[in-house]
């Protein structure tokens, strides 16, 4: 018998359960060996630290971080580290297992991880985050590394994060260990196109599921949830390719316009003004209303569970490419299939950040540097193979995309266990 994921701290919040559910549905359906089931339902090893902070006005303040290690059954662990006030120790057990799901069905030879930081960033100043960033890092610097665990930039951290990341672990190891995070600034070993690139891939994989619906990105209608380092990128490399991006939206809320909105005019105009929020010749529209306006592809890329068994019926949408980790849950998900609602589940869809973190890490052990082309030309390769093994999968079994990318993953997974003798 099974044991209660409920039971435990790290397993028992709703995005873990629901993630967890995804893996049992594609587990039978693989027939997954249970020894193997049985160990992916666990992170192998969380960490908890108490960050001190010596704040602007003198104070000591104390920040809870974790990092958690899902599984490195195909390599060293990979994920990024998330500084928001939302943050707990179950919500990046659920983001590591999804890296774990996403590396593998990805073909990549690594393991998923993820970290997070409960705080709110734009309440601190640049000298406070440094201090918090340098902090977390050296609690948690003798479980990563190159070959150990690798982290990288996601919601509310960015290159710089990264870079203070890089200069912690190298002052402590004593010399410079550029392979111990990635997403950094190119001038210290980053990638070309790593900004991009989950952008990108969201595109890639939106450009293919169009194909399958007979339409064509240069008419297609798209609404984007989140304008940071995913929803921007999107827009961008969707409007390049001629659709027309009638609606975007962050945290103040979004805005709309019929016509399309002129993507590069609006990243100046967030440069300046941080938001969307003002952008002139657009209306506003709220994240709700955005989720169901009636365009051919939505990408939610701001956070989970925004598309629930509350509002998946008011989703007109043909295809939702899911930038976000886990923006739809269980129930949306059987309303969206119902209802012939493409899903290109995260694991799928945003997984162009991990492929190009995953091509940065490799240029920083040869020391040998790629075109931006190259990346990109690299990516495209990736995403539309993976695109084309989960959908060819879910045609031949009959199950919706999600099912479909979770069954692949699990495969390479238990064979994997199986050679490793982690299973039996
Ligand atoms: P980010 O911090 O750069 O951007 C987040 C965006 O979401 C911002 O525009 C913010 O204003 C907006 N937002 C926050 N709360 C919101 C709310 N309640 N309603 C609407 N918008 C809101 O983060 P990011 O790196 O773009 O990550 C976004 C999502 O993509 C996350 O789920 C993350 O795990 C996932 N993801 C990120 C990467 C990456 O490479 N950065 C890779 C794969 C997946």
């Amino acid at each position: 018998m099974r044991t209660e994921l409920s039971m435990n701290p790290l397993t028992s919040g709703p995005f873990y359960q629901n993630t967890m559910k995804i893996v049992e549905d594609a587990g039978r359906l693989v027939n997954l060996n249970p020894n193997a089931l049985e160990r992916l339902r666990y992170p192998r090893r969380a960490i908890v630290v108490n960050v001190p902070v010596k704040m602007d006005d003198g104070r000591l303040k104390i920040f809870t971080g974790y990092r958690v290690q899902h599984n490195q059954m195909l390599g060293p662990f990979k994920g990024g580290i998330r500084y928001h006030e939302n943050v707990d120790l179950s919500e990046v057990a659920a983001l590591a297992a999804l890296m774990t799901f996403k590396n593998s069905l990805l073909g990549l030879p690594l393991g998923g991880g993820k970290g997070g930081v409960q705080v709110n960033p734009s309440l601190l100043s640049k000298n406070e985050l440094e201090n918090l960033t340098r902090h977390f890092t050296s609690e948690i610097a003798p479980f990563i590394g190159p070959d150990k665990d690798i982290p990288a930039p996601d919601v509310g951290t960015d290159s710089q994060t990264m870079a203070w990341m890089l200069d912690t672990y190298s002052v402590e190891s004593g010399y410079s260990q550029t392979g111990v995070v990635t997403g950094k600034p190119i001038e210290i070993g980053g990638s070309l196109g790593r900004e991009s690139a989950t952008g990108l891939g969201v595109v890639y994989t939106t450009q293919k599921a169009l194909m399958v619906k007979d339409l064509k990105m240069s008419e297609a209608r798209i609404a984007i949830q989140g304008f940071g380092k995913v929803g921007m990128h999107t827009a961008i490399e969707a409007y390049a390719l001629g659709a027309r991006v009638v609606a975007v939206s962050d945290v103040s809320g979004g805005i709309y316009t019929e016509k399309g909105l002129n993507i590069p005019d609006l990243v100046r105009y967030v440069k300046e003004n941080k938001v969307v929020k003002g952008f002139p010749g657009a209306e506003p529209i709220s994240n709700e209303d955005l989720l169901e306006l009636p365009v051919d592809v939505l990408a939610p890329c701001a956070l989970e569970g925004v598309i629930t068994g509350e509002n998946a019926g008011r989703i007109k949408a043909k295809i939702i490419a899911e930038g976000a980790n886990g923006p739809c849950t269980r129930e949306a998900d059987e309303i969206l299939h119902k209802n012939g609602v493409m899903v290109c589940p995260d694991i799928l869809a945003n997984g162009g950040g991990v492929v190009v973190s995953y091509f940065e890490w490799v240029q920083d052990i040869v020391w040998l540097f790629w075109t931006e082309e190259e990346v990109r030309n690299k990516l495209r390769e990736v995403m539309f193979k993976a695109f084309d093994t989960v959908y060819n999968f879910s045609q031949k079994s009959e199950v919706n995309m999600r099912t479909a990318a979770m069954g692949t993953s699990l495969e390479r997974l238990q064979r994997a266990m199986m050679l490793r003798g982690s299973a039996w």
